[in-house]
């Protein structure tokens, strides 16, 4: 009604308004005044403090949930934005340091330039008997950010929901060099007798036995020394090697996955160099099945430019037997007996899907293991 008053007399607008203001004051008073009679009480001295504190709760309570939430999340985009910072990164490791299972390892300092960085592990182990342990590596090559995503929501989901009986060491980014200057390759340490500027870290798992088959085959014999030992190309892989054999002494590992991305694929793809790992291989596939017509590699890939691969089960799976190159996850095959698998996600989806086709891939595998869900509160 005081509106309806208000707009039809538009020149003394603001008169009626006031007019209307105090109508509702009045209503409040009256409403406050039949209150204060049927409950007894005085509004304003008896429920004046205790609705001041209850709102300064309530805003308390949204400030931490808003903070809270912040942490949790730890905002992936800025990790893996246009900007590579690693020491968001680093942070977001250390901030998981200490508690929920989680503990910070250091590895060891990178040099890269005039630069330090740190290579760490974040280690987390599940309430319970321990019973399988894994390796979880992403950003092996730098300008493939979305395991660094991937393996930072599954240490936020160990966080929110505890995986009783396991034990796994994280490596968000394997390659901190790499990735700070968003390139595929890390800082060349021993050149050896290639002219290349940079080094493949994913080509720097030289097994070590007899003969080094792998160093004949990428004409890089010179990079042995005069006892005979491999002369790395990177700084990475014999800090990582040094490393997991010791963790492998104290318990043996169940399981590596190592995160990659592919950019000529259509597909996702998983390599093994275990052709007994059939039952494992068909629980991951779902995680990358890819969309009608779409196939993971162009065609003639197949028998001309990989002629050692063979295909398990439409295509998608491929087994690289022991000629093959000297990547991370066959040296942990080889050196730490531990199945082990490289995937590839493609990089023609956003870095959502990537990353969260990582995720379930990892938690497949998981649950195969451990013949649990993802999810098992304590
Ligand atoms: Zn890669």
């Amino acid at each position: 009604m005081g509106a309806a008053l208000c707009l039809l007399s538009r020149p003394r607008f603001g008169a009626c308004c006031r007019v209307l203001v105090r109508m509702i004051g009045c209503k409040k008073t009256l409403v406050k005044q039949k209150l204060n009679d049927k409950l007894g009480f005085k509004w304003r001295e008896q429920m004046g403090v205790p609705i001041k504190t209850i709102l300064a709760f309530f805003v308390l309570f949204l400030l931490r949930k808003l903070f809270t939430q912040r942490a949790a999340i730890y905002d992936i985009s800025k990790f893996i934005g246009e900007r590579r910072d690693f020491w968001l990164v680093d942070k977001a490791m250390d901030r998981f340091h200490g508690k929920d299972g989680f503990f910070v390892e250091s590895l060891a300092d990178l040099k890269a330039g005039n630069q330090v960085y740190p290579l760490k592990a974040l280690r987390y182990t599940g309430p319970g008997d321990r019973r399988v342990k894994l390796i979880l590596s992403g950003a092996v090559h730098g300008d493939e950010p979305a395991g660094t995503a991937a393996l930072f929501e599954f240490a936020e989901q160990l966080r929110k929901c505890p995986a009783p009986g396991l034990e796994v060491l994280i490596f968000p980014v394997t390659s901190p060099p790499a990735y700070v200057q968003d390139h595929r390759f890390t800082e060349l340490v021993n050149r050896g007798a290639s002219h290349q500027k940079r080094a493949d870290l994913n080509r720097d798992f030289f097994i070590n036995q007899d003969g080094y088959p792998e160093l004949k085959k990428a004409r890089q014999e010179d990079r042995l020394d005069e006892e005979g030992r491999i002369i790395h190309s990177s700084q990475e892989a014999p800090v990582l090697m040094e490393f997991l054999k010791k963790e492998q002494d104290k318990r043996p590992f169940d399981l590596h996955i190592d995160l990659h991305e592919c950019s000529i694929c259509q597909a996702g793809m998983i390599f093994t160099n275990d052709e007994t790992q059939g039952e494992m291989l068909d629980a991951m596939y779902p995680a990358i099945k890819p969309n009608p017509g779409e196939h993971p590699l162009p065609i003639h890939w197949f028998d001309g430019l990989i002629p050692s691969l063979k295909t398990y089960k439409k295509q998608l799976y491929f087994i690289d037997p022991i000629q093959g190159k000297p990547v991370f996850a066959r040296w942990s095959f080889v050196e730490l007996n531990a199945p082990s698998f490289t995937l590839e996600s493609p990089m023609n989806r956003s870095l959502e899907e990537r990353s969260t086709m990582q995720l379930d891939l990892v938690n497949r595998a998981i649950q195969q293991l451990l013949n649990v869900g993802s999810c098992t509160k304590p």
